[in-house]
């Protein structure tokens, strides 16, 4: 996706970061990542694709870098068919999350690791021919160089076997020929991993990677300091603090001269100063921040540090690179379509301050439409049924480990404050008649979802639920209702709000089992890398779990289940409650009133009314704020439907 990659990261260098990196970018077939999202530089038809990216991070005065990348046996290779390669012939966990390769790879022989540094080296004369100015070797993440490193990766008994001089040699030698190859014009990173090393005892120093560093030292031109677990490395707010990963890198700068780098989740602008001031990095290094709020550094710069898109660490975008889309972000829905759509994260088209738009509900949905239609100059008006705002966002960042989730709410809120064309109106639940005697120009209705008590047939569909006093949803919890011990959660939602009530209601001294269909807790996270991090919190937390059942019937403190494979293989489990988190329906009582009494809206001089968020399909936050900043953007069509560009593969020439 070439276009949509180059845009959108023009716009980070337009934000003010001084470096905009690809991401992993494969120099061979013989490392493939398919059909996850890497790219290329396999041949020089593949240099224009990198140009585009390049001049438009140029444009802004931002440094471009490139990811070279050889995964070893830590990929695929499912498009290429090539045999992995790797030091011994050692599988690898794939990047895919939990996927052992099902292949084994085949050891290198000394042909194959010529090859391998020649592969780099034509790479790094392409990266230079497309005009990046920091080529990076990727020696981190389980990949190709660092399972050299890897004593139980590596078993070789030659010169790149053995001793720690033995298994760096590749890694050294890779720097060294990309230096001689192409260091005149280009800095040369090395992205090294160091947590596997730390636990590995050195000869003369602390660690292994203490002694790597050392060695190497100031080979390299700038030290890229990670993990080598993508699920520790994007750990989420649930689960970690930012900053999480200082240890991981603390130790380097002392052992080089050269500039480190590092990441991790970093959202406030004092914590970056601390690592900087302490000793940790040079240089901040950043994925979601940036998703979140492209303009940071600018923001930072210029003392609007209050006005900053803080990421929530919710990690949807990590979910869309294992979806194989354009990525994704709850706080930022311009995020993957500055491309396709043309929408900039800070600039917006005026709209006409004429035009009147009313707001109903201010959930995630209807705050971001109102920030937005606000920012275009509109006369908005957002009323809330409820004293607070923010919805769902208000009520689910008080479950454990989501006080982060607030932030979308308070993002929007902090600006809309300041907008002279926007008046909020808290605690006014309407009507249709109250819309209508409103009199706007746009009705926008944004009035969410809720939870229903239906729960899964044997026949893996959703029916009507138990009804009784002993029955709840999560906005029952949530609202304060008392359930009596022990607890069955029925999770079929398989996102965060099963396992999230589970956490709570053991807080609070209930024993808690979950009862799940699948055959995971909170099964969906897999997407998102959260779900081993939940399974273990529920281990901690003694929270049963009984997977692979349906939840059969509910009467007089027990429940009966029944396996996903033989439904007449039932049991009974006790149950003093039964909370059920499966299936939500929109509120749309509203939106539909007003959209069937079109004679009614016409005569009061509605040009539209539109439905947004939850109300119209119930989904996670990330697509409320999407539908809300979706619509202030076309509003002036109307409800007419907005066609979107695609990117698409075409013949060029022929
Ligand atoms: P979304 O995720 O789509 O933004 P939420 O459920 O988070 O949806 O938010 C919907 C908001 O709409 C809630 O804060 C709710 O109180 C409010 N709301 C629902 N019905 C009405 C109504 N008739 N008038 C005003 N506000 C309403
Ligand atoms: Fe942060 Fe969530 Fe956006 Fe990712 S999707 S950048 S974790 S707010």
């Amino acid at each position: 996706m070439p276009n949509t990659r180059a845009a959108m990261r023009e716009v980070r260098a337009e934000g003010g970061w001084g470096v905009v990196n690809t991401g992993y970018c494969s120099i061979h077939p013989s490392s493939d990542d398919s059909p996850l999202p890497n790219c290329r530089l396999w041949d020089d038809e593949d240099i224009k694709v990198h140009a585009l990216m390049v001049d438009a991070v140029h444009r802004h005065g931002a440094l471009a870098g490139v990811e070279l990348w050889h995964g070893g046996s830590g990929t695929g290779n499912r498009l290429t068919r090539m045999p992995l390669i790797s030091a011994s012939g050692v599988s690898s966990d794939s990047t895919y999350p939990g996927w052992i390769n099902l292949a084994r790879s085949r050891p290198m022989d000394k042909q194959d690791i010529r090859e391998f540094r020649r592969w780099h080296v034509d790479a790094a004369i392409r990266a230079r021919s497309a005009g990046f100015d920091i080529v990076y070797i990727y020696a981190g993440m389980n990949f190709g160089p660092y399972q050299f490193l890897l004593p139980w990766m590596n078993k070789r008994t030659d010169e790149y076997g053995g001793s720690l001089q033995n298994r760096t040699r590749l890694m050294r030698e890779i720097v060294e020929d990309m230096k001689e190859a192409i260091g005149e014009t280009c800095a040369i990173a090395l992205r090294f991993s160091t947590d596997d090393l730390l636990k590995i005892p050195g000869e003369t120093m602390q660690s292994e990677a203490h002694e790597i560093i050392s060695m190497l030292s100031d080979v390299p031109d700038l030290w890229d300091v990670k993990s080598s677990s993508w699920v520790v490395e994007t750990r989420s707010a649930r689960f970690s603090e930012q900053g999480a990963q200082e240890h991981l890198a603390s130790f380097v700068r002392p052992l080089t001269s050269k500039p480190v780098v590092g990441v991790g989740r970093f959202t406030s602008p004092d914590e970056m100063v601390r690592q900087i001031k302490s000793g940790v990095l040079d240089l901040i290094g950043a994925a979601r921040p940036s998703i979140a709020d492209p303009f940071l550094p600018r923001k930072i710069d210029e003392g609007r540090e209050d006005e900053i898109r803080e990421c929530i660490g919710c990690n949807i975008c990590v979910s869309s690179y294992h979806d194989c889309v354009p990525v994704r972000c709850t706080q930022n829905p311009t995020m993957g379509e500055e491309w396709r759509r043309k929408w900039h994260p800070e600039r917006i088209p005026a709209g006409d301050p004429e035009t009147s738009v009313l707001i109903v509900g201010a959930g995630p949905a209807g705050l971001e439409c109102a920030r937005a239609l606000g920012q275009r100059g509109f006369a908005v008006t957002l009323a809330e049924a409820r004293e607070e705002l923010g919805g769902r966002v208000s009520i689910e960042s008080k479950l454990p480990g989501l006080a982060t989730w607030a932030r979308v709410r308070d993002y929007r809120t902090n600006l809309i404050q300041t907008m002279g064309n926007v008046d909020v109106y808290r605690g006014s639940p309407l009507s249709a008649q109250d819309v209508i005697d409103f009199g706007c120009d746009h009705a926008v209705i944004a009035t969410g979802a809720h939870w229903t008590r239906e729960i899964l047939s044997t026949a893996g569909y959703p029916v009507d639920g138990f009804e009784g006093d002993a029955v709840f949803t999560p906005d029952d919890i949530l609202a304060g209702a008392e359930p009596q011990g022990p607890i069955v959660i029925y999770d079929f939602d398989h996102y965060y709000m099963g396992s999230c009530l589970a956490e709570l209601l053991r807080q609070r001294g209930f024993e808690v089992t979950i009862v799940t269909p699948a055959n995971a807790v909170s099964a969906w996270t897999f997407m998102n890398n959260e779900m081993a991090d939940i399974r273990k919190r529920m281990i901690e937390l003694r929270i049963a779990i009984v997977f692979e059942h349906y939840l059969t019937a509910f009467s007089q403190g027990k429940a009966q289940l029944a396996s996903i494979f033989n439904e007449d293989d039932v049991k009974p489990i006790d149950c003093g409650s039964l909370v059920v988190v499966g299936v939500r329906a929109g509120n749309d009582g509203l939106y539909r009133e007003l959209k069937s009494d079109t004679d009614r809206t016409k005569d009061a001089g509605m040009i539209s009314v539109q439905g947004i968020g939850d109300c119209r399909a119930p989904g996670a936050i990330v697509h409320a704020v999407y539908s809300g900043h979706e619509c202030a953007r076309t509003i002036d069509a109307g409800d007419s439907i907005q066609p979107v560009a695609w990117e698409r593969a075409r013949i060029l020439s022929r």
